[in-house]
């Protein structure tokens, strides 16, 4: 069976935030969709285990902010791959309260939906909330949404391991490095901390096994969130 079926369905791709006693967070989602239009209903597929998760079962709230097709991969690492049990994403980026007091996010979003919970159901690793648009903004006029099609082939990034759409990687290729490629330094995203490793290379890039992290060409980005070369530092 070829997995490539399942990225013939396509996608956006959106910030979904809340908040609930004082605790705000977010994530990237890819499934946000429109469910109905009288009463205009959105639907979004959470991984149970994303802590924003637990805050809209809590606050019974949540919002969508619609990322522009040059999102940045800072705001889509600091969303996407980082865990708001972790640190406060809210804390460096710019974003509104709505009515109801959940945070929505401005920055490189071009609209958004602010929902409150009328339905949940459990499907399993997922739960799928039902909300009801209660309020809702253009910030963009003219600029493109962000698909998860141009994500992944123009912006080389791959989907977290909490997205509905991960498929789980091939077995990684088996290092045909030379013998001491296990001793050259290791690398490190600073956005979504993938590691680097010379001794695996990165083959999907045409990146060799027993490749320096200095000998790969500048243009090359992180196979895990579309990050560039300039946001990876040496591991320690
Ligand atoms: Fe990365």
């Amino acid at each position: 069976m070829n997995t490539e079926t399942f990225f013939k369905l396509t996608y956006g791709l959106y910030i979904i935030s809340t908040s609930s006693h004082g605790k705000m967070n977010g994530y990237v989602a890819n499934t946000a969709f429109q469910v109905t239009a009288e009463p205009p209903q959105v639907a979004i597929s959470c991984n149970k285990d994303n802590f924003t998760s637990h805050l809209i079962e809590e606050s019974g709230l949540f919002s969508i902010s619609v990322l522009e097709e040059q999102a940045s991969s800072e705001l889509i690492g600091l969303f996407g791959y980082k865990s708001g049990k972790d640190i406060n994403k809210f804390e460096s980026i710019p974003y509104v309260k709505g009515k109801t007091g959940v945070p929505i996010v401005t920055k490189e979003c071009i609209a958004w939906f602010e929902c409150k919970l009328i339905n949940q159901m459990d499907v399993g690793s997922h739960i799928v909330f039902i909300g009801e648009i209660i309020d809702f903004g253009l910030l963009h006029e003219t600029k493109e949404p962000l698909t998860y099609a141009y994500y992944r082939n123009v912006k080389k990034g791959k989907a977290p391991k909490n997205a509905p759409t991960y498929i789980k990687p091939e077995e990684p290729v088996v290092a045909s490095a030379k013998s001491d490629s296990s001793r050259l330094q290791k690398y490190q995203c600073l956005v979504c901390d993938h590691i680097y490793d010379p001794a695996e290379g990165d083959p999907d890039s045409g990146i060799l096994p027993g490749t320096a992290f200095e000998d790969i060409p500048d243009d090359w980005m992180c196979p895990v969130c579309g990050a560039g070369k300039e946001d990876f530092e040496p591991l320690r």
